[in-house]
């Protein structure tokens, strides 16, 4: 762990206070490409640019986006004959490709290039008859994208409790695979769970479950160890900022709240309060985090301490049928 000071807002005496902000934070590689891929697509099509599913599950980064141009959808059919249309970092399962064909669409696919591994790991395990125990939430995007890569394979589990009710005729083969913005602990107990009872479970070639989720649940444990308040910003349909929340109370948090963004900060939280961490989600752009710093420090806590558990430096290249589209026109890609 390192750590040092930030000049993020202006600070305010405050003897016994502290505030600490986790790092790593905020964008991962996978929603930098995605946001970066409407906007570029924006620039270079023209508006309106339709986007099915939000881009990210941030609030902010989708208004930021639709004040662009961009038009966001929850279904194809919405989206005029010939329209282009960007599919979510969560991904998207084969049907839905098949779809956008079938009504004339040109696609860009901003599916997160460690989701659309886990796609691929589903394919190759239904290929060799595996039946897959995917573990995540029942109507997140990426769990829907991920099953419908293999249906018939493909058994959901949430919950260790889930595991009791599973049962599978003798000498079948088991695999599991999982969202990739779960709480790690979480996720490892249901494996437990699952290969107590069923032996032959086979892991994955490699953990699911992003570096930058883990990364983010692992910063915010440093930091929530004996600290009064949590604050995670990220939206509601955010699993990983949900996670983070309560990750820091498992952690020894005293209290986590998750805001979108600081005019959900209430003054009674702060009351009786020394220690104070923040961290954001992976889709949460920098300037909500800051606007949280700069709400602390008006209320007498000091300059935030940056708390580095790990270095992040991944860049996911742009989709290809963008770059190629962005070549044609001069474009950087
Ligand atoms: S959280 Fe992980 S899987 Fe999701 S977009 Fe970011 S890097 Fe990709």
């Amino acid at each position: 762990m390192a750590s040092d000071s930030v000049t993020l807002g202006m600070p305010t005496l405050g003897a016994d206070r502290d505030l600490l902000l986790a790092a790593p934070r905020g964008y991962c590689a996978g929603v930098d490409r995605a946001v970066i891929t409407v906007e570029k697509a924006l620039d270079l099509y023209g508006a309106p640019v339709y986007v099915r599913k939000q881009i990210v599950h941030n609030k902010h980064v989708v208004q930021t986006l639709e004040d662009r141009g961009a038009v966001f959808v929850e279904e194809l059919d919405e989206v005029p004959a010939g329209s282009t249309v960007v599919f979510s970092a969560h991904g998207v399962s084969p049907a839905v490709h098949d779809d956008a064909q079938a009504r004339g669409l040109k696609t860009i696919d901003a599916t997160c290039p460690l989701v659309t591994k886990v796609h691929h790991e589903a394919r190759r395990f239904a290929r060799e008859d595996y039946r897959i125990l995917l573990i995540g939430h029942a109507g997140h995007e990426e769990v829907e994208g991920t099953s419908g890569e293999a249906p018939e394979a493909i058994t959901l589990v949430e919950t260790v409790a889930d595991v009791e009710a599973l049962s599978f005729p003798a000498g079948t083969k088991l695999s599991w695979l999982s969202q990739t913005t779960l709480s790690v602990d979480e996720t490892m107990d249901i494996v437990d769970a699952l290969r107590d009872k069923f032996p032959q479970l086979e892991d994955p070639p490699s953990d699911d479950i992003c570096y930058a989720t883990q990364n983010r649940q692992l910063a915010v444990k440093e930091i929530s160890e004996g600290s009064d308040l949590m604050i995670v910003v990220g939206s509601a349909n955010s699993s990983n900022s949900v996670r983070l929340v309560e990750v820091a109370l498992e952690a020894g948090a005293k209290a986590s709240y998750r805001i979108d963004d600081v005019s959900e900060m209430r003054e009674e939280w702060l009351e009786g309060v020394e220690k104070v961490g923040v961290t954001s989600g992976a889709s949460v752009p920098e300037e909500l985090v800051e606007g949280v710093l700069s709400y602390l420090n008006d209320r007498g806590f000091p300059t935030a301490t940056a708390v580095h558990t790990a270095e992040e430096s991944l860049i996911f290249a742009l989709p290809p049928e963008l770059r190629r589209d962005l070549r044609k026109a001069g474009q950087p890609v």
